[in-house]
């Protein structure tokens, strides 16, 4: 057997980190068996589908390198197909034409509610006479498609993550609506369930691996293949990602979309390691692993039943790891945008050199991208204002003096090498017997306004080939 497995997100927000999980969880289930992963976008919502989101789904899909091997297929051109199988159920008599109206299903639910019952169909509908139908059809009644649902059917599968999942036919709704309201003739709006169906069986889908959040809807979609004389394919149910407090996570908790994850300064295969870690763990326990390298290792088996907690210290030490370990031309493409956004000024072109010291510079320091720009303000602006504490140091006894000395050598000459740096701070803290604490601390304060940053030489040097050094170390002399 071939394993066909497919990512079918709906087009009515940005990619979700929940989906994006679950692609990454099918993607790597494909490559470790040579199957084909198929993107399928589920649009039949004409309401909340907007082509932006599809757009921002495909972006997002490549962006984290989860490449599909068929599609994108759209619900929305495929209408012709659910409607053959609606016709198929009605035929065989697992659907039927249901003409209770609006109101009346109201009123039935506030019985229920008023009885603490839960919400759910009563089924009226099933077994109308072909006079009642033709009564129906005279008052105007608009009917709509329903799936037989029995309550004494108890719907029983061997789950790839949860084992044996059982849900009853009475905790499923009653009768489930598959197409919305059209004429007695025609076929409405084919709806969730049915087109999902529909569209496994024919894309040939063996396993089908999703949030557990559709465990009820796997139950309606088994008793669909039933109803279409359809071998049933394999489940797995992933675990929710779930938030701090241990909630599914949603839009309430902020960041959620892959994009936000973005603009954060997450890289791509920081994000995809971390969603792999969120529920799933690799046999030898590594935490740091591509997606081409867990492929191979990566097994069902191996996905946790209990939701995943997201867990932001995590997600940035993984991030951190990665952007540590690229080097400084690979990492400046990152940084560029964050700093020209920043307004920062700089000629990418004519400044390379400069950009890619000043990366090796502050690489190690970044767990995300977005925090160079902070990291590097002092490179980037003509003056920089004094903290409290570098305040302190210009006045402690000696550094003006130091300070001084500095600033003659470097008028001298317009630029040094990392030697000459050194060797100059150690000239200077001889010629002024001083501690090479004070030269260090007092050459940093006039250089950046405080007094922790990253390396001094290096942003000595970098500070001077940009004549940023020169005025500073005046400024703080005043
Ligand atoms: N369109 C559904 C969603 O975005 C997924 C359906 C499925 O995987 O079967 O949640």
């Amino acid at each position: 057997m071939t394993v066909r497995v497919r990512i079918a997100p709906s087009p009515t927000g940005n990619l979700h980190i929940g989906t994006a999980r679950t692609a990454v969880f099918n993607w790597l289930f494909a490559r470790h068996c040579g199957g084909t992963f198929i993107l399928r976008v589920e649009d039949t919502d004409t309401e909340r589908s907007k082509p932006e989101y599809t757009q921002n789904i495909l972006d997002g899909m490549q962006w984290l390198g989860l490449n599909w091997d068929e599609g994108p297929l759209f619900q929305s051109q495929r209408l012709d197909l659910y409607r053959q199988s609606i016709q198929t159920l009605l035929d065989n008599g697992s659907a039927y034409r249901c003409y209770t109206s609006n109101e009346e299903l109201d009123t039935l639910r506030a019985a229920q509610e008023a009885n603490h019952q839960a919400p759910r169909y009563d089924n009226r509908h099933r077994n109308l006479t072909p006079e009642q139908e033709a009564a129906f059809i005279a008052e105007g009644r608009r009917p709509v498609i329903r799936f037989k649902i029995d309550d004494d059917r108890e719907i029983t599968w061997l789950d790839l993550v949860r084992d044996e999942v059982t849900w009853k036919g009475s905790d499923l709704g009653g009768d489930m609506v598959i197409s919305r309201a059209a004429d007695e003739h025609e076929l409405g709006q084919p709806l969730y369930n049915l087109a999902v169906v529909v569209d496994d069986i024919d894309m040939q889908i063996t396993h089908i691996i999703r949030g557990e959040d559709h465990i009820a809807n796997t139950a309606k979609q088994i008793l669909l293949y039933e109803g279409l004389g359809v071998a049933v394919p394999t489940f797995a149910h992933t675990p929710l990602i779930l938030s701090d407090e241990g909630k599914k996570l949603s839009k309430r908790d902020g960041v959620t979309s892959i994009d936000d994850f973005k603009h954060m300064g997450y890289i791509a295969p920081a994000l995809v390691n971390y969603m792999m870690l969120l529920g799933w763990s690799s046999p030898d326990a590594e935490e740091l692993f591509t997606l081409d390298v867990a492929a191979p290792q990566f097994d069902l088996d191996r996905v946790h039943k209990a939701g995943g907690k997201f867990d932001w210290d995590k997600l940035n030490w993984i991030n951190s790891q990665y952007i540590h370990a690229m080097p400084a031309e690979q990492l400046l493409p990152e940084l560029i945008p964050y700093w020209q956004a920043a307004g920062f000024k700089l000629d990418p072109e004519a400044d390379r050199s400069w950009l890619l010291q000043l990366t090796s510079l502050i690489g190690a320091s970044l767990a995300r991208l977005d925090e160079c720009v902070e990291i590097s303000r002092v490179f980037f602006t003509d003056t920089v204002t004094l903290n409290e504490e570098a305040a302190t140091k210009i006045a402690q006894p000696g550094a003006k003096e130091v300070l001084t000395s500095l600033l003659m050598a470097m008028q001298a000459k317009s630029d040094f090498t990392e030697i000459e740096a050194q060797e100059l701070i150690k000239q200077v803290t001889k010629e002024q017997n001083v501690k090479k604490g004070v030269v260090m601390q007092s050459l940093r304060a006039a250089l950046t306004g405080e007094v922790h940053g990253p390396d001094l030489i290096q942003s000595l040097l970098l500070l001077h080939q940009h004549h940023l050094a020169v005025p500073r170390i005046q400024q703080a002399l005043g």
